[in-house]
C-alpha cells in the first residue's frame, strides 16, 4: 500500500474496532471484496446514486462522508489524498484487486478481523438468515438442493451455498490465509 496520512490513522485496529472503509472511484472492485470479508465500505459510486455513467462522487462528498463517518479513504488520486481536511486516507497501488486487498490486510492487520459472508457485496446491509419459504423467487432447483439461505435487508438479494458461494469461499480462504 502506498502512503498514510492523518498521524496514526493506520494503526492496527482492535477488534472493537473493525475499521469502515470508503472506495474512490475506480476501486469499487475492491469495495466489494471488502464487503465479501465482512468489512463495512461504501463506494463512491453509492454516493452518486449508482446510476451507470453518472457523474462521480465530488472530492467534497467523499471528504465529507470519509470525516463523518469515520471511514478510511481509498484512492489511487494523489490529489485527494493530499488534501488538509481528509482525515484518514490510504494510497491503494494500481495492482490486482487481490493483491490490492492483501495489501491492506496486511498493512492494517485486518486478517483477524474478517467476518466473511455476513455483508451484502451489493449494497453493504448485514445479510440474515432467512426460511426459503419467504423466498419466493428462487431458480429453480436450488430449494432442493440448498438448506440454508439469507437474505438482505437493504436491497432484497438471496444468498444460498451454492457453486458460486463454494468459490468465494475458496477466494476468501486465499485472502485470509495466503
Ligand atoms: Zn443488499
Amino acid at each position: 500500500m502506498g502512503a498514510a496520512r492523518g498521524g496514526n490513522s493506520a494503526a492496527a485496529p482492535t477488534p472493537q474496532h473493525r475499521p469502515r472503509f470508503l472506495c474512490d472511484t475506480h476501486l469499487g472492485k475492491l469495495g466489494r471484496r471488502l464487503r465479501l470479508l465482512g468489512f463495512d465500505t461504501v463506494l463512491a459510486q453509492d454516493i452518486t446514486g449508482g446510476h451507470p455513467g453518472g457523474a462521480d462522487a465530488g472530492d467534497d462528498a467523499l471528504v465529507r462522508l470519509a470525516r463523518v463517518e469515520q471511514r478510511i479513504l481509498l484512492t489511487r488520486d494523489r490529489a485527494l489524498l493530499a488534501r488538509p481536511d481528509l482525515s484518514q486516507a490510504l494510497e491503494v497501488p494500481q495492482a490486482p484487486v487481490d493483491t490490492q486487498l492483501r495489501g491492506l490486510l496486511e498493512r492494517l492487520g485486518l486478517r483477524h478481523l474478517a467476518s466473511p459472508f455476513t455483508r451484502c457485496t451489493c449494497c453493504n446491509t448485514l445479510i440474515e438468515p432467512i426460511d426459503p419459504a419467504r423466498l419466493p423467487d428462487l431458480p429453480p432447483g436450488v430449494l432442493a438442493r440448498q438448506d440454508r439461505f439469507w437474505r438482505c435487508p437493504g436491497c432484497g438479494r438471496s444468498y444460498w451455498e451454492g457453486s458460486h458461494h463454494r468459490r468465494l469461499q475458496a477466494l476468501v480462504a486465499r485472502l485470509l490465509h495466503p
